[in-house]
């Protein structure tokens, strides 16, 4: 399988008028996503924040929970926790990510269908994912999704996971733990 990386993007990202903003780090989604990235073999989990106190505060939870007091209560966490890298953009993601001279490919989610000249259904990634290419870095938004900039300029877009309806709103946690799931898992259905 390729080498594969995600991200949590706080900028560029949207709000609900669709304006490009900056979104708050939110401590249950480093935890959650470093758990859902160690369990799939992540390479590493970033969290893409310009704000340097809000970098700050992430790289505050790793420490705690890779050498402070909850490392030594919960060491299962310290490994999540290890995947944590604290980055200002995509672009330092995207170096971080890249394995000699191979460019990471830029993978984008979003809850909505997007119109994207490179969508692919949940089964062609798995395929390519598992196939030789470089290395890929899966985004995930905040707020109200990865701005619409970010999305055009990814390599590809996967479909929304849908559910039962219409209604589909899932926290970036589920979302990241499905898409996983769905990218990486040994598939005891086949
Ligand atoms: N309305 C936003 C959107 O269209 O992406 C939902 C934002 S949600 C709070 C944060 C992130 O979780 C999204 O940017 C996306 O990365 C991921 N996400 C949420 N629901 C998803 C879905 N159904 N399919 C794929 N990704 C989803």
């Amino acid at each position: 399988m390729r080498l594969l990386s995600i991200a949590l993007v706080h900028h560029p990202v949207k709000d609900a008028r669709g304006e490009t903003v900056t979104s708050t780090l939110t401590t249950m989604d480093v935890h959650d996503c470093a758990r859902s990235a160690r369990t799939f073999g992540c390479e590493a989990f970033y969290i893409v924040h310009p704000i340097p106190a809000q970098q700050a505060l992430a790289h505050r939870i790793v420490e705690h929970w890779t050498h402070g007091s909850s490392a030594k209560r919960i060491p299962d966490r310290k490994e999540a926790l290890a995947t944590v890298r604290v980055v200002a953009s995509i672009e330092e993601a995207r170096a971080a990510s890249a394995r000699g001279s191979e460019a990471a490919e830029v993978w984008v989610t979003a809850a909505r269908s997007l119109s994207h000249a490179r969508t692919m259904d949940w089964a062609v990634a798995r395929s390519a994912l598992h196939a030789d290419g470089p290395p890929v870095l899966l985004l995930f938004g905040t707020s109200w999704g990865l701005s619409d900039d970010v999305v055009a300029s990814a390599s590809v877009l996967l479909e929304p996971i849908r559910g039962a309806g219409p209604w589909n709103h899932l926290s970036v946690r589920a979302a990241c733990a499905i898409a996983l799931d769905r990218l990486v898992a040994v598939d005891s259905r086949r």
